[in-house]
């Protein structure tokens, strides 16, 4: 293997031991390329990098088991004692190193995910093999080309569920999609791969080696704005999801336009107002969509947060609080439906980390509002993160 972005003669090179690993615990296993069904659930690998994928499959099947074992030990560790759940991502970076990763729970509060930590560890591996007499010496565009090794190339994702069960592994959390959609260490291109054992009943080969990629779990690669002209100028589109959505909330496009309108334009001109003093405004109004006993008509309760930074790197996010208030303010048997719309300087207001939590409490169908090419677009929760946790209703 070649490492990328390294001055010459900087280390030897390292090579991923290709063994038998185990993959049920104490029954080592060895699964050869020709029981495995490669699978494209994507369709952002070109052709070429298909079949960079075909010639590496019997290097990726090991790693997929050393991943898998990781896991494994994690649970008989009791590494995560707090969500009972194990987790362990191979990493690969661009430039070739790799390390493995799992989920590691020191508090209830703050918990290090596999995929976090296994990239955690190899650029912490990737910058120790750097010796700093080398990196004083390097010009500009040889750091420049050492971080952009750096970058991760692909994850190789397993669990400590039965082998079977490892299909709904693979669907990384609201806090590891926010790394992911921040792109800078991953890129919408980057690789994430599971491997799982087909249901008894398939046919054909007996596992299957799935291959999705970043822009897979987070599509909107795009930046949210607050618009050029007033809010009532702006065309509105809603996603074929949302417009469904709304048919099951009891409530018609046309209103809920006419309120989104509404409160998008308060929040226009709050933002206008904080921004004479504040440098950075984010805010959020969510519309609960409530029934009303003994009535047929649906209402909707209004609440709306500014996001509050408590320091540079505590933010607390607008529409969380004003989820959050509403939970508490109405009850909950009559909550049929949410839209939370988001208005302010943040590039990606509408936050995997508050989708994940917004969908995991209420439902992915739910519905977000924000000012995205020059369009006012309602979509889903899971139009947003497609691959939301499998706990999540629909
Ligand atoms: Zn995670």
């Amino acid at each position: 293997m070649k490492l990328v972005g390294f001055p010459a003669n900087s280390f030897p090179r390292t090579r991923f031991p290709a063994t038998s690993i185990s993959f049920q615990g104490s029954r080592p296993k060895k699964i050869q390329p020709h029981e495995v069904t490669l699978r494209f659930e994507t369709t952002n690998v070109s052709p070429a990098e298909q079949q960079v994928i075909q010639e590496k499959l019997p290097l990726f099947l090991p790693q997929a088991g050393l991943a898998r074992t990781k896991a494994l030990k994690n649970k008989f560790l009791n590494l995560s004692p707090f969500s009972k759940r194990q987790f362990a991502s191979l990493v690969e970076l661009t430039n070739g190193i790799t390390a493995i990763g799992t989920n590691f729970e020191v508090s209830q509060e703050e918990q290090v995910c596999g995929e976090r930590a296994a990239v955690t560890m190899a650029l912490q591996k990737a910058v120790d093999k750097l010796p700093y007499t080398q990196l004083q010496k390097m010009s500009e565009s040889e750091r420049s080309a050492f971080l952009e090794g750096l970058k991760v190339k692909r994850l190789i994702m397993a669990s400590s569920k039965p082998f079977e069960a490892e299909i709904e592994t693979g669907r990384p959390c609201g806090d590891c999609i926010s790394w992911m959609a921040a792109n800078t260490l991953f890129t919408p291109q980057t690789q994430s791969m599971v491997l799982y054992q087909n249901p008894e009943s398939t046919a054909g080969p007996k596992y299957t080696f799935r291959v999705r990629t970043v822009q897979d779990f987070w599509p909107g690669f795009k930046t949210a704005s607050i618009g050029s002209s007033s809010i009532s100028k702006l065309p509105m589109t809603f996603s074929p999801e949302a417009k469904i959505s709304l048919a099951t909330m009891g409530i018609s496009p046309s209103k809920v336009s006419r309120v989104i309108q509404q409160a998008m334009a308060t929040l226009q001109s709050h933002y206008l107002k904080a921004k004479i003093t504040e440098k950075t405004v984010n805010l959020a109004t969510a519309l609960f969509t409530v029934s009303q006993p003994g009535r047929s008509a649906t209402a909707l309760k209004t609440i709306s947060a500014q996001q509050i930074q408590w320091a540079s790197r505590w933010p607390q996010e607008a529409d969380l609080q004003a989820v959050a208030q509403g939970l508490q303010s109405l009850n909950n048997a009559t909550v049929k439906g949410l839209v939370v719309c988001y208005y302010g300087d943040n590039p990606m207001p509408a936050s995997p980390k508050s989708i994940a939590k917004i969908a995991q409490k209420l439902g992915g169908a739910n519905l977000i509002a924000v000012i995205e090419d020059g369009a006012l677009t309602v979509t889903t929760l899971q139009n947003r993160m497609p691959y939301l946790h499998s706990s999540v209703k629909a």
